[in-house]
């Protein structure tokens, strides 16, 4: 499995999946959420709604609609409170649920964002270790291909030293 970042616009990636930092309503947010439903238009809010939301550290698929990516994953990343109530371990089933996921539908491209990061304040080069360690913990499996979808340099610049 190769992991690449990248700092881009992840509705822009032309993958199996892209993964979307969802709130546990599975009905839209800001943020990337908001990037991915107004790319993938409005069947996408239709079939999330079908879904009955997600909890925190879980993850369900959908199509991608309008997005180049076949399949959205809306993963429900944790509220970051100080790390005591269990982030880390949430975090990490965000993407452990996702490459599951993602296999289980024949995907073998994948693009993460850096879940949790923005509104759900979890800090950055903490987030980036936990995706880092999960990404590399998983289970060999058909993903052959994926991508750190960094929005803002300083993301990026993590992802790149931690990736070495
Ligand atoms: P959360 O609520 O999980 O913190 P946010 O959407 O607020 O989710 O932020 C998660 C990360 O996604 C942040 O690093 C943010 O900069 C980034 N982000 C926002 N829009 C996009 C986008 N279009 N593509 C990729 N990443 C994005």
């Amino acid at each position: 499995m190769r992991i690449e970042v990248r700092q881009d616009d992840i509705t822009t990636l032309e993958v199996g999946a892209i993964v979307n930092a969802a709130k546990e309503s599975l009905l839209g947010g800001g943020g990337v959420d908001g990037a991915v439903h107004r790319a993938a238009g409005p069947e996408l809010l239709e079939e999330c709604r079908a879904l009955g939301g997600c909890p925190t550290g879980s993850a369900k698929i959908t199509a991608g609609y309008d997005l180049p990516a076949e399949h959205v994953i809306h993963a429900v990343g944790p509220v970051w409170r100080g790390g005591g109530q269990g982030e880390r371990d949430l975090l990490a089933g965000c993407y452990r649920t996702a490459l599951a996921l993602a296999e289980q539908h024949g995907v073998t491209s994948i693009a993460f964002p850096a879940i949790s990061t923005g509104v759900y304040g979890y800090p950055k080069e903490a987030a980036a270790r936990v995706a880092l360690d999960t990404l590399n913990e998983a289970p060999s499996s058909a993903i052959t291909f994926v991508i750190i979808c960094a929005f803002d340099s300083e993301t990026a610049d993590i992802y790149s030293r931690l990736l070495g």
